[in-house]
């Protein structure tokens, strides 16, 4: 890892405008990303973690310009992605790649894996025929499927074969950087460690930056060298990977990890039970948009929004944090990481999501 800044968000927000009918106006916002910002830099991997539905997808995609952002700057090397010129908008859909989760449904089943593999390079205008030929090759290789495997279709592999082929699609463009939409959710838990030793190799090899979605913090322990936890279209954490592991300080960090098994009995925690779903982003809940669900929410959680505050780069946005680190805790939190009973609510917590979601 390199102290180059190779990505930086600033204040992103994506919304999505919700109409009753085709022509009717528009009456609300999906505030489905609201005000993020992380830098990002060479070689390193940021992991981002939340829910179904809390904006992990649209922040990857509005990155991309897949999306165009309702407000904010991504910058590339740079460059602002918003504002890039045909040729340097070109180059930049080479530099930045994604990976899908579902191996399933985004690979195209009428093309061979060679045409799939090759299709960027086409669009992109890269090299003749034989050289195409040979980069299709030498990628597969690279991604660990045998060259021989070229002429055959999606249907003929196996789930993590299909997310090696879809890796192979991203990284024969010799991109730069790759958003990596829960690549591994659909697969077998069997074959997920080892499409993430690929991508962690291919990261060693290339000089790679990685930004690694997943709805799961236990997943993105290993690869990730700084995760931030996402609620509700807003970063309610963010830190190192070990000192977010070690010290996690927002509730709903506490919740995500009391969630992972673990054999580890300095690790181990309190089950946390955590009470319904994600609200709607169309009407995000007044002040701190975790207090319906928080375990510790107080009065003052529901008036005023928290602040993103910082000690020493570990980001957080909580009242309770907030007051303990400055000393005025009267709420009983997270030191010991446990909950009174009656806060232990009866509904089960559903981490689990759907493929697709
Ligand atoms: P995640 O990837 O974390 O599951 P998404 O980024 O897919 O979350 O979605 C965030 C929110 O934005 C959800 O409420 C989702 O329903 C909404 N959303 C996503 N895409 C669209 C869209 N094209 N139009 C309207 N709402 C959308
Ligand atoms: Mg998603």
């Amino acid at each position: 890892m390199t102290n180059n800044l190779l990505l930086n968000v600033v204040n992103l927000r994506k919304y999505f405008p919700i109409r009753k009918g085709l022509l009717s106006r528009v009456t609300a916002h999906v505030q489905a990303v609201d005000d993020i910002s992380f830098p990002i830099r060479q070689g390193e991997t940021l992991g981002l973690v939340g829910e179904s539905g809390c904006g992990k997808t649209t922040t990857g995609r509005t990155i991309l310009r897949l999306l165009e952002p309702t407000a904010g700057r991504v910058e590339f090397d740079g460059k602002d992605v918003a504002t890039a010129g045909a040729a340097e908008l070109r180059r930049l859909r080479r530099d930045m790649q994604i990976v899908f989760q579902d191996p399933f449904s985004s690979l195209n089943p009428r093309m061979t894996i060679k045409g799939i593999v090759e299709e960027g390079l086409i669009i992109h205008r890269l090299g003749d025929r034989n050289e195409r030929a040979e980069k299709v090759r030498e990628t597969l290789r690279q991604v660990g499927l045998d060259p021989s495997y070229i002429n055959r279709y999606p249907h003929e592999f196996s789930g993590g074969q299909r997310q090696r082929v879809s890796v192979a699609r991203a990284l024969a463009l010799n991109p730069r950087f790759m958003v990596l939409d829960e690549p591994i959710s659909a697969l077998d838990v069997s074959i997920q460690s080892q499409i993430i030793n690929l991508l962690v190799e291919l990261r060693e090899k290339f000089g790679l930056t990685y930004l690694f979605i997943s709805h799961d913090l236990s997943v993105v322990e290993y690869i990730s060298d700084r995760v931030a936890v996402m609620y509700l279209g807003e970063i309610a954490e963010m830190a190192k990977s070990e000192e977010l592991y070690a010290n996690p300080l927002h509730p709903y960090t506490q919740v995500l990890l009391s969630s992972i098994p673990t054999m580890d009995p300095l690790r181990r925690r309190k089950r946390i039970i955590l009470q319904g779903d994600v609200p709607s982003p169309i009407n995000p809940p007044s002040g701190c948009r975790f207090h319906p669900r928080c375990p510790w929410a107080k009065e003052v959680c529901r008036r005023q929004t928290p602040k993103l505050l910082a000690i020493d780069g570990h980001q957080f946005r909580c009242h309770a944090v907030e007051k303990e680190q400055m000393g005025e805790g009267d709420y009983e939190l997270p030191k010991q990481r446990t909950l009174p009973d009656e806060a232990l609510l009866k509904s089960t917590v559903g981490f689990e999501v759907p493929a697709g979601g």
